[in-house]
């Protein structure tokens, strides 16, 4: 039982280790984060946005450049949401916060219809308190809490629906210019969180909306990726490495295609 325990914990510690490395590295590849920065942090509560906090956190304290840090939650209005949950948790962390609250919880169920995702409204319209907050609250960025897994789905959905090769930028600006968004866990796996989060005793708080929905095509998609998994066990990091090296040469977009033809050799 405790060989077990103390597996458990090294696992944690090794799962910390991995995040700070992929968060780091992810931060300096795309300079996510600059001198005088004040940054809107996302938390819903779920355990990304709790990790992302924690090692943006973390980071703010060992960083050779100063930034602000601001943690929002937007209240959606979902029956039994926990109010007191994490403004307890940003006191006890001692970090700055704002709660606001928008039932945006009454207008998805209404607006959604049937068969399709309460995820895609939700999002949307988060979204947009999320961007008209961090312009009021003087944030030059917002920081989700999106993961490799979140890319990976996103990449299969757009080439399965869309029609498209695409996943999720790891830093991108608002149309309107004001503020950039940034994710840096865009490179760590979802189990490494799950099993950082599982070592810590955070109080999460699931979204209650989502999870009572079956069949969605995200959950398709992700239930494909779990049962490749089980098979080809280094699939998901092998999918991801081919998001950082697309070959023109081997596609069809003229646009991308510099002229360069590809001399393939001849195995016989
Ligand atoms: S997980 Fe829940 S809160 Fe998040 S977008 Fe989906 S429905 Fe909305």
């Amino acid at each position: 039982m405790e060989t077990e325990a103390i597996q458990e914990n090294k696992d944690v510690i090794a799962a910390g280790h991995k995040i700070n490395r992929a968060f780091g590295k992810a931060i300096g590849d795309f300079n996510m984060i600059e001198e005088g920065d004040k940054i809107m942090v996302a938390v819903s509560g779920g355990k990304d946005s709790l990790c992302l906090l924690n090692y943006m956190m973390s980071y703010q304290k060992k960083a050779p450049i100063n930034f602000k840090i601001l943690a929002v939650n937007v209240d959606q209005g979902q029956p039994g949401f926990p109010k007191e949950t994490l403004p307890n948790m940003f006191e006890e962390w001692g970090v700055p916060y704002h709660v606001e609250f928008q039932d945006t919880y009454s207008v998805v169920l209404e607006k959604t219809k049937p068969g399709k995702s309460y995820c895609s409204i939700c999002s949307r319209m988060r979204r947009g308190i999320l961007y008209r907050l961090a312009q009021e609250r003087g944030c030059n960025k917002i920081a989700l809490g999106h993961h490799q897994d979140d890319v990976l789905e996103t990449f299969l959905m757009n080439a399965f629906f869309s029609g498209q090769l695409a996943g999720m930028p790891a830093i991108y600006e608002i149309e309107s210019g004001t503020c950039q968004v940034i994710r840096p866990l865009y490179a760590v796996a979802e189990e490494t969180i799950q099993t950082y989060v599982s070592g810590q005793d955070w109080p999460i708080v699931p979204c209650t909306l989502c999870g009572s929905q079956d069949g969605m095509k995200r959950q398709e998609i992700k239930q494909l990726l779990s049962d490749l998994k089980a098979k080809y066990p280094d699939l998901k990091s092998t999918l991801f490495g081919s998001l950082h090296h697309p070959d023109p040469r081997f596609l069809f977009d003229k646009e991308l295609w510099n002229g360069d033809i590809p001399s393939i050799k001849q195995t016989v």
